[in-house]
């Protein structure tokens, strides 16, 4: 799917989140001009040839809470390109926006059905009371539940955003969040583990010791659990971890919390190497039942060709990490070459003098 994204930074939001400099996340500075958004849309048809599918995407912002005018005009302007115009050289399938848990009512949604919304996106960040408040959200686990359920029966895709690692959550609070998140049934979500901003009211907690961000290696095994308790209950992962901009690092923007500009592919790499581990360990014991004293020098392990280097890691981070599990001198991730049996069968576990195969 091609994703067309219009950034609408912080526009109409009443509210003050302790974690949100909206202009650093989005990337953008100012609103967008009609000329702008216009410009964003012809470029992307030049390449909408070679996608299946387009979407275009309010991102940044509360969209459903700026004023009805405002919001009007950003779904007129890009009306006559979404295919439901009518109009015979839209190429746009459907919109998606983002907004806030407690801007959705009948009349809300009445509006963006027929302007061709398919999927609206709650941030909904925390399913505990405690934190939305300690966080300065400004809205209620109950506006979630309540909107999640309006936006289901009304028959739009449904997108939840959450956010591990906020001011008075814990680990076993965000895996209670997950839990809950599944149970209002979204078709997908996205996961943003908390990350410190400078200028904003989080940044001013952590310089006061009243907030102490995740490391990247616990959030990265967080959001890998994450992950996996949402892709088990068939809702897709999105997204995981914040897009980097020319703001987001270390040096600019980032003042402190797990921002990585790679850490979704931190995360899969995680999952990849704890779906591993059970397979290295059969083969390790198979290989014992035979010769007690058995040990690898080499552990070669076969894996899909386009995966090589999330199964290695970030600076090898997970062949370092199975060196020195196993004790052995290297690990090394090969690719799998599907024909080289007649069968196709690449099942096969060997080992061949000290080196150890394994096929993933
Ligand atoms: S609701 Fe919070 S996160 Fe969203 S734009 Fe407003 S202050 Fe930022």
């Amino acid at each position: 799917m091609l994703i067309i994204p219009v950034f609408i930074p912080h526009l109409g939001c009443p509210h003050d989140c302790v974690f949100c400099n909206q202009r650093s996340i989005s990337g953008a500075q100012d609103l967008p001009t009609d000329e702008e958004i216009i410009t964003q849309i012809e470029n992307y048809k030049k390449i909408s040839e070679n996608y299946d599918e387009i979407q275009l995407a309010f991102f940044g912002g509360s969209f459903t809470a700026i004023p009805v005018e405002q919001q009007e005009h950003f779904l007129r302007l890009v009306f006559p390109y979404v295919k439901k115009s009518g109009n015979k050289s839209a190429f746009i399938d459907s919109l998606r926006l983002s907004t806030r848990p407690d801007a959705i009512d009948e009349e809300v949604l009445e509006r963006l059905k027929r302007f061709g919304v398919s999927t609206i996106e709650l941030g909904a960040q925390s399913m505990d009371d405690k934190v939305l408040a300690l966080s300065g959200r400004g809205h209620k686990v109950s506006d979630t539940v309540k909107s999640s359920r309006m936006i289901k029966e009304k028959g739009f895709i449904l997108g939840l955003q959450t956010m591990p690692g906020l001011p008075g959550s814990t680990e076993e609070q965000d895996i209670e969040t997950a839990e809950k998140i599944i149970a209002l049934g979204p078709a997908i979500v996205r996961i943003y583990p908390t990350i410190v901003i400078k200028n904003t009211a989080l940044h001013k907690m952590m310089l006061l010791g009243k907030y102490t961000p995740m490391r990247l290696e616990d959030a990265v095994c967080l959001c890998a659990k994450l992950t996996r308790m949402y892709e088990d209950a068939g809702i897709k992962v999105i997204r995981t971890g914040l897009h980097s901009s020319e703001n987001m690092c270390e040096d600019k923007d980032v003042a402190g919390g797990p921002y990585h500009p790679a850490f979704g592919d931190m995360v899969r790499s995680n999952i990849l190497i704890d779906e591993l581990i059970p397979k290295i360990d059969k083969v390790i014991r198979e290989k014992r039942d035979i010769s007690e004293n058995f040990k690898a020098d080499t552990l070669t392990i076969v894996v899909p060709s386009n995966m090589i280097s999330t199964f290695t890691g970030n600076k090898k981070c997970n062949s370092k990490a199975l060196e020195s599990k196993y004790g052995v001198k290297k690990v090394r991730f090969v690719p799998s070459a599907p024909d080289k049996n007649s069968s196709g069968n690449i099942s096969e576990n060997t080992v061949s003098g000290n080196d150890l195969t394994v096929y993933f």
